[in-house]
C-alpha cells in the first residue's frame, strides 16, 4: 500500500514537472519570435553587463517583448495630425479661420491690413515673419484683383506653407546604423518632456523599432518612475542611476546597453530645472560629450510649451547656446490660439519643427506635417 502511495506520489511529482516544463518552452518560443520581426535585431539574452547597472527597478534591460500580453499596441504613426486636426481647435479659430475671413472682404482696407497683423502677432508668429506674410499677400492681392472664398484660401495656404517651410527635412534619425541612434531630449521642466519621451518610445515601437529609454533626470525620482511607466506599456525597459547621480554616467550606461543589446533607438531624456541655469547647462553639455565617446548623438529633441510665447523662444536660445538642437517638438499645441509659434521658433533657431504635442494622451504626439498643419487651421 506505501509502494503504492509513493509511486503515485512520484507520477504526480513528474506530471507537474512535464507541465511545467512544456510552459517554460512554450513562453520561450513566443519571445523569440516576438524578438525576430522584420527591420529589428533581436537583442542577445545575455548582451548586456547588469552588474554595472545601478540598483533599483528597471535597471537591467530585458529582451523587448514585443508580442507579450499586456503590452499596448500604440497607434501608427501615419496621418496622426490630420487625425488630430481638431486638437487645433483655439489655432484654428483665431489663426486660420481668423486670418481667412479678414481676407476674404471684398475690399481689403489699411484697417484690415492692420487686422491681419494683428492676428499673426497674436498668434505669435513673430515680427519678421509676419511683415513677410503680409508683404506676400498684398502682392498677392492686388495683382489678382477681385477674389472668391477659394481664392483667397487657396492664397492663404500656399503663403502659409512658404513660411513654415516645406522642403526641409523633418525625419528623425532613429534607425540603427551598425549602432544605435542615439536621441537626446532636452527642455525645462514641466514643457513636457518626460511625457514626450514617452510618446516618442511608442511613436517608434508603432514604426517597428526596439527602444531602450535613459532616466537621466536623476534629480527627480519621479522623472524616472513616469519614464519607466511609459516605457513599461509598450515593452521598452529604463536604465536609471541612483537618485541624485551623475547623469552623464546614466546616459553613457543606456547607451553602452543600448549598443551591447542591439537596441535600434535610445532615448535619453534630461533634467531641465532652468532656475540653476549655468550649471544645467554644464550638466547638459556634460552628457552629450560624455555620450560621445561610444559614438555620436543623432538627434537633439529641444522640448517647447507652445503656450509659453516668447518665454519658450529666451528658453530655447539658451539651450541652443550648450547643444546643437537639430529638432523642435512643440508641446501643448491644443492647448493655445499661439498655433504661429511654430514659424517663429523655426525662424529663431534655424531648426526644423519635427514633433507637435496635441494633447495628454498617450499617441497624442504627431510628426510634424506642414501641409496637414495648415490644412487643419483654415479648414472651414
Ligand atoms: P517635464 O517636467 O518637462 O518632464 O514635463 P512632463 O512630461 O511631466 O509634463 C508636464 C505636463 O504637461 C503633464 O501634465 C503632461 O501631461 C502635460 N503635457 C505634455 N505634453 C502635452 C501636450 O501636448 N498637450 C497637453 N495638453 N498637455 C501636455
Amino acid at each position: 500500500m506505501e509502494t503504492v502511495t509513493l509511486v503515485l506520489a512520484v507520477s504526480a511529482v513528474l506530471l507537474v514537472v512535464t507541465v511545467v516544463a512544456a510552459a517554460g518552452l512554450v513562453g520561450r518560443t513566443r519571445r523569440t519570435r516576438g524578438s525576430g520581426r522584420p527591420g529589428t535585431s533581436a537583442p542577445p539574452a545575455n548582451g548586456t553587463d547588469t552588474a554595472s547597472v545601478h540598483a533599483g527597478t528597471g535597471t537591467d534591460v530585458a529582451e523587448p517583448a514585443i508580442e507579450t500580453p499586456g503590452l499596448e499596441r500604440p497607434e501608427p504613426t501615419a496621418g496622426r495630425l490630420t487625425r488630430l486636426r481638431s486638437r487645433l481647435g483655439r489655432s484654428q479659430t483665431s489663426l486660420g479661420r481668423g486670418l481667412l475671413g479678414l481676407l476674404s472682404r471684398d475690399h481689403l482696407d489699411e484697417d484690415t491690413w492692420d487686422e491681419i497683423e494683428e492676428v499673426l502677432l497674436t498668434a505669435d508668429v513673430g515680427v519678421g515673419p509676419t511683415r513677410e506674410l503680409v508683404d506676400r499677400l498684398r502682392t498677392r492681392v492686388k495683382a489678382a484683383g477681385t477674389r472668391t472664398p477659394d481664392d483667397a484660401a487657396t492664397m492663404l495656404r500656399e503663403e502659409l506653407l512658404t513660411l513654415i517651410g516645406t522642403d526641409v527635412d523633418r525625419s528623425l534619425t532613429t534607425a540603427r546604423d551598425g549602432r544605435p541612434a542615439v536621441v537626446l531630449v532636452v527642455g525645462v521642466n514641466g514643457t513636457g518632456k518626460t511625457t514626450t519621451v514617452g510618446k516618442l518610445a511608442r511613436v517608434l515601437v508603432a514604426d517597428g523599432r526596439t527602444v531602450l529609454l535613459g532616466a537621466a533626470d536623476t534629480f527627480r525620482a519621479a522623472a524616472a518612475d513616469q519614464l519607466q511607466t511609459w516605457g513599461e506599456r509598450v515593452g521598452a525597459p529604463t536604465v536609471r542611476g541612483p537618485e541624485a547621480g551623475d547623469p552623464a554616467s546614466v546616459a553613457f550606461e543606456a547607451v553602452r546597453q543600448g549598443a551591447a543589446g542591439g537596441y535600434d533607438t535610445v532615448l535619453l531624456d534630461t533634467a531641465g530645472r532652468l532656475q540653476n541655469k549655468v550649471g544645467l547647462m554644464d550638466e547638459l553639455g556634460k552628457v552629450k560629450r560624455v555620450v560621445e565617446k561610444q559614438g555620436p548623438v543623432d538627434e537633439v529633441l529641444l522640448v517647447l510649451d507652445a503656450t509659453t510665447g516668447q518665454n519658450g523662444l529666451s528658453q530655447a536660445r539658451v539651450f541652443a547656446e550648450v547643444v546643437d538642437v537639430t529638432g523642435i517638438v512643440l508641446t501643448k499645441l491644443d492647448g493655445t490660439a499661439k498655433g504661429g509659434i511654430v514659424v517663429a521658433v523655426q525662424r529663431e533657431l534655424g531648426v526644423p519643427v519635427k514633433l507637435v504635442g496635441l494633447g495628454e494622451g498617450a499617441d497624442d504626439l504627431a510628426p510634424f506635417d506642414p501641409a496637414a498643419f495648415v490644412d487643419a487651421l483654415i479648414a472651414p
